[in-house]
């Protein structure tokens, strides 16, 4: 979901929420509820690309302690 702090003003239609891993307000866009509803949990752009970089470089360091960047 766009960051809040990379998109300060929302679209019609979005919420502001709160990214389930890291804690950060994002926006809740239409496209991420019907995600959510699909069974999946919509995370922050940061903690999507965090996920694809450690699922590409298959590193063992997800122990539920995330480092900012
Ligand atoms: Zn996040």
């Amino acid at each position: 979901m766009p960051l809040k702090r990379n998109v300060p003003e929302g679209r019609k239609g979005w919420k502001l929420t709160a990214c389930p891993k890291c804690g950060e307000p994002c926006w809740e866009t239409p496209l991420f509820r019907s995600i959510a509803q699909s069974g999946a949990i919509p995370m922050c752009t940061m903690c999507a690309l965090k996920k694809g970089v450690q699922a590409n470089a298959a590193v063992n360091t997800d122990n539920g302690h995330t480092r900012s960047m």
